[in-house]
């Protein structure tokens, strides 16, 4: 399936399950802490991850990320 041409490179839209080209989909990345133990303070161990998500354009514009990025990009064009 990933060879096939114009179906290469879908992903999936996290918040309503669409699938959108990559190039077209808004990227966002969240960061996701986990502990082992709440209890123990001494022997607890964090993690922090860093989770890159992929949301459509209308949930990006949604959940005001698209409009960030945009925003980005047009900095870095007219600089
Ligand atoms: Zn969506």
């Amino acid at each position: 399936m990933a060879n096939v041409r114009g179906r290469r490179m879908l992903v999936r839209c996290a918040q309503c399950g669409r699938s959108v080209p990559r190039g077209k989909a808004v990227t966002f990345e969240k960061g996701v802490s986990y502990s082992t133990d709440l209890r123990n303070p001494a022997e607890d161990i964090k993690y922090f991850e860093r989770m890159k998500v992929y949301y459509c354009p209308s949930c990006g514009k949604h959940l005001h990320i698209y409009d960030k990025k945009k925003a980005q990009m047009m900095r870095k064009y007219n600089k």
